[in-house]
């Protein structure tokens, strides 16, 4: 990769203790992120996507493996360094309601990370900021005094990214911040998490089952299943091409314009979510792949190198390319 590294996440594990015992909800993900890079962590609902997003922001413990911010760990940062690199460090959640406190304006809860984070500023520097970020949002003087519940689903989202982006963070991990609204409204914010990328240079991981979104916002792709990584991979080749075969399940579950192809198309591919408590052996994928062999049973697939910037587990990966040729 030709950019400096941002962030470099080294083989992280998270388990989490259960009534059932120990669920491995991350194993072994590892990944880097260049300064203004946006990257798309995708994959179906309790794959891992939340605690991952959680675990680079030392929001929940690393059961192994390492994240790295600018060269530092952060597991080993301390309490006031820690503090300090929450300013660079931000997150978006996907319910913006549950996310804002209720009893705050939305001008005083964009407000606060100023105030926490550069007590310096005074008073009319910061209701200045505040105001010309919530523009940026597109939300006008007339509702800064006005209380989160009177906002629409789109807007508390829209105070949600005034939040996290008014510290112009170099880091911000949107966590399906647009799955509970409207499509139309969806469109609209992602237009906005373009917008505000552009012009600050903050780098994005954006967590989305939705495909279709990921591709107007990242140029990376990172999938994952139970846990593990599957394929990371440029978004345009990703998109074009995708080696993995649970990438391309995916894809194939994306919804087509066309109501005629939407028909043809076969059923997604067969099978459930295999249950974490008892991953399958070898590739955890391998119980809903419709090109499983028996090694695939056997092996865990290494997470390599495959095509030019490309990384892949799957044992036949390569097999296919070949095929093709
Ligand atoms: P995703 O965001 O991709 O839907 P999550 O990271 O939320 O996935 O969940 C990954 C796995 O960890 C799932 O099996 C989920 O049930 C489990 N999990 C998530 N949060 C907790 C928690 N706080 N305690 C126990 N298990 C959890
Ligand atoms: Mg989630």
């Amino acid at each position: 990769m030709s950019t400096e590294s941002l962030l470099s996440v080294r083989d992280v594990t998270v388990d989490y203790a259960t009534g059932r015992g120990r669920l491995r909800a991350v194993d072994r993900v590892s990944f880097e992120l260049g300064a203004g890079e946006a990257l798309g962590l995708v994959g179906e609902s309790g794959c891992g996507k939340s605690t991952l997003g959680r675990a680079l922001l030392r929001l929940v413990p690393l059961a192994g493996g390492e994240v790295r911010w600018q060269g530092r760990d952060l597991a080993r940062l301390r309490r006031d360094e820690l503090r300090r690199l929450r300013a660079d460090l931000q997150i978006v959640f996907q319910d913006p309601l549950a996310s804002l406190d209720p009893r705050l304006t939305i001008g005083q809860s964009v407000a606060e990370p100023l105030e926490v984070h550069r007590p310096e500023l005074g008073r009319t520097a910061v209701r200045e900021r505040v105001g010309r970020m919530l523009a940026r949002v597109g939300l006008g003087p007339e509702l800064h005094n006005r209380y989160p519940h009177e906002f629409s689903g789109g807007q508390c989202q829209r105070v949600g990214i005034a939040r996290a982006m008014i510290l112009e963070p170099k880091l911000v991990v949107c966590d399906e911040p647009v799955s509970a609204l409207d499509v139309s409204v969806q469109g609209q914010i992602v237009e906005l998490l373009r917008e505000l990328r552009r012009d600050h240079g903050t780098a994005l991981v954006f967590i989305s089952h939705n495909l279709a979104v990921v591709r107007r916002l990242c140029e990376r792709v990172l999938v994952m299943y139970l846990g593990r990584t599957m394929e990371f991979a440029p978004s345009e080749e990703f998109y074009a091409d995708p080696l993995h075969p649970y990438s391309r399940l995916l894809l194939d579950a994306v919804p087509v314009p066309d109501p005629r192809v939407e028909r043809a198309r076969p059923p997604l591919a067969a099978g459930e979510v295999a249950s974490p408590f008892a991953p399958p052996s070898g590739c955890v994928f391998r119980t809903r792949c419709p090109v499983a062999v028996e090694a695939c049973a056997r092996d865990v697939p290494a997470f390599e190198a495959a095509t030019g910037s490309r990384r892949v587990a799957c044992l036949r990966w390569g097999d296919r390319v070949t095929a093709r040729r």
